[in-house]
């Protein structure tokens, strides 16, 4: 793909930030700048590329930003979640960018839910190679049968039997499946509802993909593309008790924290994506010479930067608002859910309007745009469509007032 090199990150501090978030922020854009960005041309069949990729990584390494989203005994490097979310807006200017510095979905939200609910010995043979890049994971939830957006509708099956779990239904959209030496599966592991609810009989197991009745049906084309997105059949897939990740019974709650900051990281990406959108679009519309002038010069084209720009501040607002109430300890669920809608679609209105500024180009593979577009309207769907969060957002609001308060949009 030969994109357009027609760009140039630059990143100031931010006044009123911590000293150490913005100095994360200016390392990371100092690599992504002038050691990422110059290689998005380059051939992976070539050496020299191979060889640019490692010494990157050791650079990222050595400047203690590798895996930001993890305690330093694991191997990161414990940045904290402001700095993370402002870490991924820069990572999002270039798409191969976050492998190398360690955050790359679904292995660091896995690799958080282990941190987490794992043993000192599950960490020890699931987690440490994870980080080490030594392996790779996926993330098995969602089911072709039932309603994705419906956690409790969930029906593969994990059944004791004697020393192991037996592991019984079909997943689809498992990210990565293709590549994953082992699966993080949600299972139902109790038939009735009983007492707790229904998010209660949900529990994760890690199922190693060569275990017998792990099989992959095919990897399920999105826009007309093969991905990694994943079919699955788990027939019998039998496994010891102890690859149950936490206790019987905490499948849904883990699902919900990773989700939740999860959602931070992805609209911080989609940030990310917009302001390259934005920075392609602005230079385009200065340089393209139609109908003797400048596009600059028109105001359809002075309309769009305007709306592009109060798309992105909009949705730069909301999110960092919602990273920061996280950071605090606040409950946020409302603000997850409002950015989890906002952004993917002022991402899908930003891209469509610099697609549009490019004519034919936009929409070739010359330019990251195209790429970006589908990526967005993906977004709407993927963890969780826009029309469930909108009525989670309105019942916490409603929730409220019913219980005679008013909503203190600075606080809640
Ligand atoms: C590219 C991509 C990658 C993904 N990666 C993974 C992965 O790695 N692992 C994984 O487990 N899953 C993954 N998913 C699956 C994703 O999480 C689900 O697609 C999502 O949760 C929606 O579920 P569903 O597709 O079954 O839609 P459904 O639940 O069938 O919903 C369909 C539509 O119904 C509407 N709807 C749903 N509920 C309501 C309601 N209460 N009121 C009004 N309308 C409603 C919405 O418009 C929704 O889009 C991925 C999906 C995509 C597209």
């Amino acid at each position: 793909m030969a994109f357009d090199p027609n760009s140039v990150l630059t990143v100031q501090p931010i006044p009123g930030l911590p000293d150490e978030v913005n100095q994360i922020r200016l390392d990371t854009a100092d690599i992504v700048a002038n050691r990422i960005i110059p290689l998005e041309n380059a051939s992976w069949r070539d050496e020299s590329t191979r060889k640019a990729y490692q010494s990157i990584v050791a650079e990222v390494k050595e400047r203690k930003l590798w895996a930001p989203h993890l305690p330093v005994e694991y191997g990161g490097n414990d940045l904290g979640f402001l700095s993370h979310a402002y870490m991924n807006e820069i990572l999002a200017w270039c798409g191969m960018a976050a492998p190398m510095f360690g955050v790359v979905a679904p292995n660091s939200g896995n690799q958080k839910v282990l941190v987490k609910y794992a043993t000192p010995e599950q960490k020890k043979k699931w987690l440490e190679p994870l980080v080490r890049g030594e392996t790779q994971s996926c993330y098995s939830m969602t089911e072709p049968d039932n309603a994705g957006s419906d956690p409790r509708s969930i029906k593969t099956s994990a059944v004791k039997d004697g020393d192991q779990w037996v592991i019984n239904g079909r997943k689809w959209f498992t990210s990565n499946g293709i590549r994953a030496d082992w699966a993080l599966v949600m299972c139902r592991t109790e038939e009735s509802d009983g007492a707790g609810g229904v998010n209660e009989k949900m529990s994760q197991f890690i199922v190693p993909t060569d275990t017998p009745g792990f099989e992959i049906v095919r990897s399920v084309p999105v826009w007309g593309r093969d991905g990694s997105h994943c079919e699955i059949i788990y027939k019998d897939v039998r496994v010891p008790l102890d690859n149950i990740i936490g206790s019987e019974g905490q499948g849904h709650a883990a699902a919900q924290e990773r989700l939740g900051a999860g959602r931070v990281y992805h609209c911080m990406n989609s940030i990310g994506h917009m302001w390259r959108a934005f920075d392609l679009m602005v230079k385009r519309a200065i340089e393209r010479d139609v109908y003797q002038g400048k596009l600059e010069d028109k105001q359809f084209i002075q309309g769009f930067i305007a709306d592009s720009y109060m798309d992105i501040q909009a949705s730069r607002l909301m999110t960092i608002h919602c990273a920061d109430l996280m950071e605090r300890g606040v409950d946020a669920r409302t603000e997850i859910s409002a950015i989890k809608v906002f952004v993917p679609q002022a991402y899908h209105r930003v891209v469509d309007r610099a697609i549009q500024v490019f004519g034919a180009k936009g929409v070739s593979s010359d330019t990251p745009l195209a790429g970006m577009w589908l990526g967005a309207r993906t977004l709407r769907i993927a963890d969780g469509p826009d029309e469930v969060h909108k009525i989670l957002i309105a019942k916490n609001v409603l929730d409220r007032y019913h219980d005679g308060l008013s909503w203190d949009f600075g606080v809640c």
